[in-house]
């Protein structure tokens, strides 16, 4: 088991293995560090852990804070928010 950090108490980290056939092929990361960076992780590129492991592991570009992430799925891949439903 890797290096882990308990993430900041009001951080809720995704747990359980990676889905790699749920239809999504990226997910959004935001840094709650300094909240206003994000970015796109493939998932082929993840290591081979529990999301709460690689959670634990991210670290921000931007401001270097590590396991300051909120893990969204990446629903702009499989929704088209320009098109209008109905
Ligand atoms: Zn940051």
């Amino acid at each position: 088991m890797p290096w882990r950090r308990k993430p900041a108490r009001h951080l809720r980290y995704w747990t359980g293995p990676v889905d790699r056939n749920a239809g999504f092929k990226t997910v959004l990361v935001f840094c709650v560090g300094c909240q206003h960076h994000n970015a796109r992780l493939r998932l082929a590129d993840l290591p081979d852990w529990d999301w709460y492991d690689i959670s634990a592991h991210l670290k921000c570009t931007a401001c270097g804070k590590v396991g300051w992430v909120d893990t969204r799925v990446d629903w702009g891949e499989v929704i088209d928010f320009a098109k209008r439903v109905g």
